[in-house]
């Protein structure tokens, strides 16, 4: 059953842009790639941290009227189950042929070897640090279990099933955002220990809905790549891949996107409900009305 949703899903980048009006510019620094940065916003976690890196399936928190109205809001219904089919939909999980479950760890394995590159015997201590996740790090436990998700699953399939085999690398930084655009995704080893709440939209973070809309910046997402039109990609991604996962484990939508600068100072601020008003700085949405905007507190 559809939606009526209030957020009407444009997926052709034209729709989006038409949306946007003109492409927006991204500020570079000379030494700064323009490349999505969107977790320069996270910030280090200060309250416990679950130890399991999300929940999967899990019911839509959707207890209080105010995440009700938010919900209805959103999505124009606040009933779970419609919530999650028609994220399921927007994921492309529906109606195809998943991985088989047994299928889904050995496919991880495979993945892991091909595109985690292994960690040297000695690493340059003045070089950033080139590896992919090892055993044992919180980041390689979140691959994991993403691997075990029908979206995950189904990623990573694609991605084994690439003909040519042109190289796609993921790494574990030390720190930093999570990072991700044509042929690579960074992840800080310690993710999602090191965060659990965007610096500037102070929602909680699904680690797992991270991982994914960093894949939406590969050349395995769906959106064409543009650097002159980042903020309709990053609009995009959470609106498309982003929120749909968060939905399916439990969490509210991200109602806002903030862009940052190379120094991870706040650009400018979309709401995902009107994307088409840009709002210079940092901003947080309005409890009482998602689609409105307040300065977020947040230096
Ligand atoms: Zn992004």
């Amino acid at each position: 059953m559809q939606i009526s949703a209030s957020v009407k899903l444009e997926t052709t980048p034209a729709a989006i842009e038409k949306t946007l009006g003109k492409p927006v510019q991204a500020a570079k620094t000379e030494s700064a790639r323009a490349i999505p940065a969107d977790q320069l916003s996270l910030q280090r976690a200060t309250g416990p941290v679950p130890e399991s890196p999300a929940r999967l399936n899990h019911p839509l928190q959707n207890s209080s009227p105010a995440v009700e109205r938010r919900l209805q809001r959103y999505y124009g219904s606040a009933d779970p189950a419609k919530i999650q089919a028609q994220a399921r939909k927007m994921l492309g999980i529906e109606g195809v042929l998943l991985p088989a479950p047994h299928q889904r760890q050995a496919n991880f394995l495979e993945f892991a070897s091909r595109h985690f590159p292994p960690r040297p015997s000695k690493e340059d201590p003045f070089e950033l640090p080139q590896h992919g996740p090892q055993p044992g790090m919180p980041v390689y436990a979140l691959w994991q279990t993403y691997a075990q998700t029908d979206y995950g699953a189904l990623m990573i399939e694609k991605v084994l099933k690439e003909a040519g085999e042109k190289p796609f690398v993921v790494r574990a930084t030390t720190e930093g955002p999570p990072q991700g655009w044509h042929d690579f995704i960074l992840v800080p080893e310690n993710f999602p220990r090191n965060a659990n709440q965007f610096r500037y939209g102070g929602q909680a973070i699904d680690p797992l809905a991270i991982l994914h809309h960093e894949f939406e910046h590969t050349r395995f997402g769906r959106f064409e790549q543009s650097e002159a039109q980042m903020l309709q990609e990053e609009v995009h991604a959470v609106r498309e891949v982003e929120n749909p996962v968060r939905s399916l484990n439990g969490f509210e939508p991200r109602y806002t996107y903030t862009q940052l600068d190379p120094e991870g100072q706040p650009l400018q601020t979309v709401n995902i409900l009107k994307p088409e008003v840009i709002h210079p700085g940092a901003w947080r949405f309005d409890p009482e009305d998602p689609g409105l905007m307040l300065p977020a507190d947040n230096k």
